[in-house]
């Protein structure tokens, strides 16, 4: 058996983990990782037969049986987990239909997953419907995009408009658009039922006065696709009280998908 920390897929999230913290996104216990591992890639570092621990958790997935997670623990600040991966992170197994975690490794001290795993694995059930490749859901608290859901339109349209017209980038990047939940209570199960509903046409959920899920195939495209979104609300909030001489107009963002082979959302540029 392997050493799990040299694990190629744990570094990398642990690498995740401290870049988030380190662009401001995760203050204290803030932010959230969960990232899917085929059984055979795992089993190179865990006896996937030796279950730590069984956690209830709360909520159905059926979709998701028998998968295995990484992800990082309740409570854990997302600044420490390269400190101390183990006690920060757990690898689980869902059983049960999704009503149980099996822990193979991780949270040392006892601890357990993020109280947003409802979001999280209810998200990833959506995702994989709809990408069999998908594996990545990062949640974080950007603050541009956070500051902009207090002055702009929460309308879905309206909000990825404007930050399709912040930057060339962003019309490429996420084509789909970025959908958006009003305020909501968080941890719970209403919340993850409502953000994968949005995860069905988006990869980018906003959580109004809160942060922002992002979906994604590895872990750097999901942080990139959450770092352009949030470059894009920083440029507005830059702007938004200027009086405007130019912008990229909805001409230039159909410019964009003829060159680039990319379709904005349907209706979304009319
Ligand atoms: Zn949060």
């Amino acid at each position: 058996m392997k050493d799990i920390l040299t694990a190629p897929w744990l570094t990398e999230l642990v690498r995740t983990c401290t870049n988030m913290y380190a662009h401001g996104w995760d203050e204290r216990n803030g932010g959230n990782i969960s990232l899917r591992l085929d059984e055979a890639e795992a089993a190179q570092y865990v006896d996937p037969s030796a279950v730590l621990r069984r956690i209830p958790t709360g909520f159905r997935a059926e979709p998701l049986d028998g998968m295995l997670f990484l992800v990082t623990g309740t409570g854990k600040y997302l600044k420490n987990v390269q400190v101390d991966p183990a006690a920060n992170l757990g690898l689980l197994r869902l059983t049960d239909g999704g009503e149980t975690a099996e822990l193979l490794w991780g949270y040392t001290d006892g601890g357990r997953f993020t109280s947003e795993l409802p979001a999280h694995m209810m998200s990833h059930a959506v995702r994989l419907a709809a990408d069999p490749a998908h594996r990545v859901i990062l949640h974080c608290h950007p603050n541009n995009l956070l500051a902009m859901t207090y002055v702009h339109d929460l309308d879905e349209r309206a909000f990825t408009r404007t930050l399709w017209q912040m930057e060339t980038e962003c019309v490429m990047v996420f084509p789909e658009g970025v959908n958006v939940l009003p305020w909501m209570l968080c941890g719970t199960n209403e919340i993850g039922e409502a953000t994968a509903e949005k995860m069905k046409t988006a990869r980018l959920v906003v959580w109004a006065q809160h942060g922002i899920y992002g979906a994604g195939r590895d872990l750097d495209e999901t942080f990139g696709l959450i770092e352009t979104a949030e470059k894009a609300a920083e440029v507005y909030l830059k702007i938004a009280h200027l009086p405007w001489k130019q912008t990229i107009t909805v001409d230039d963002l159909h410019q964009l998908e003829r060159r680039f082979g990319v379709k904005a959302r349907e209706g979304w540029l009319d």
